[in-house]
């Protein structure tokens, strides 16, 4: 039997998948220089600008644009999807006995609506504007 939580994990597999690659796609480099970091300029013209950079430093408009971008480096962002990709591990279906007949329900959230598990439908969420995403994922409001 195929479930909503079935269709959503292969979902979000890939969307986890794509986001991965991409961020390993990130060319890395040598010496001690992070790859995305930021700090203040001081060099005088730069008036305090904030410096975002790699091996050549560029300036950003404010020093949370910096953070914000430091925060989404490569590394992060693998770390990010190793701990999505084990939500996913955690949320598997299981076919529940109700009094309507046998209904699938996730082990952890312990549904057996047949709607989807939430905690992956709030996950999914994030990719509504995907193409491949299932406007009937919509989490109820
Ligand atoms: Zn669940």
């Amino acid at each position: 039997m195929t479930t909503i939580t079935d269709a959503l994990v292969a979902f979000l597999r890939a969307r986890l998948d794509e986001t991965e690659a991409t961020a390993l796609a990130v060319p890395t480099i040598e010496g001690t220089v992070p790859p995305a970091h930021f700090k203040q300029s001081t060099w005088p013209k730069d008036e305090g600008k904030v410096l975002m950079g790699t091996a050549a430093d560029f300036p950003v408009p404010t020093a949370e644009h910096a953070a914000h971008i430091a925060a989404h480096d490569p590394a992060s962002v693998v770390a990010d999807v190793a701990a999505k990709r084990t939500l996913l591990a955690f949320h598997w279906t299981h076919i529940a006995s109700t009094d309507e007949g046998e209904r699938p329900g996730c082990v952890v959230c312990g549904y057996v609506t047949g709607a989807g598990c939430p905690t992956l439908l709030a996950l999914a969420s994030a990719y509504a504007e995907h193409r491949d995403y299932d406007r009937s994922w919509a989490l109820p409001l």
